[in-house]
């Protein structure tokens, strides 16, 4: 499965000119494999331990802009992490992310009834709307079986 987001993110990049370099690519390979968001930071450990090369920081972080700014990733504000993106979104689009406080996976969906919820409370305060992205926290489906037995006996 993380074999093919990487494929269709490599055409993807072919198509519109953009230079997946190794080190963008590997770290697209690293968030396909996480079944969490991660950090920089893990990031760069997770590189340095494949490599016995030192990796500079700043090349992570080009790396990330570089992923952010053709939207193969996103960033999660509330964590300061990042996650990969399968989706190809139009600029307009509102995206949710369902953040599991317990196990720290994330997970994205869009909705256009949130788009439109979104764009209708910010044009009645005339609000210039630039970003619909939404994180919410709580308890993935995994992490909500778990918990049964005990919160039944809290
Ligand atoms: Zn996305
Ligand atoms: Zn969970």
């Amino acid at each position: 499965m993380p074999l093919d987001i990487i494929a269709e993110a490599t055409r993807y990049c072919e198509t519109r000119g953009l230079r997946l370099t190794d080190q963008r690519r590997q770290i697209l390979v690293l968030l396909a494999e996480a079944a969490k968001p991660l950090g920089a930071y893990d990031l760069l450990e997770k590189i340095q331990q494949a490599s016995p090369k030192r990796q500079a920081p700043v090349i992570v972080y080009r790396a990330l802009d570089f992923l952010l700014e053709a939207k193969l990733i996103h960033r999660l504000e509330s964590r300061n992490a990042f996650i990969i993106c399968p989706h190809r979104h139009t600029n307009d689009e509102a995206i949710v992310f369902m953040l599991c406080e317990k196990c720290g996976r994330a997970e994205e969906a869009a909705s256009d009834m949130v788009q439109q919820s979104l764009t209708q409370l910010a044009s009645q305060r005339s609000f210039q709307l630039k970003s619909k992205v939404l994180e919410l926290a709580g308890l993935c489906k995994t992490c909500t079986a778990d918990k049964m037995p005990e919160s039944a006996a809290s």
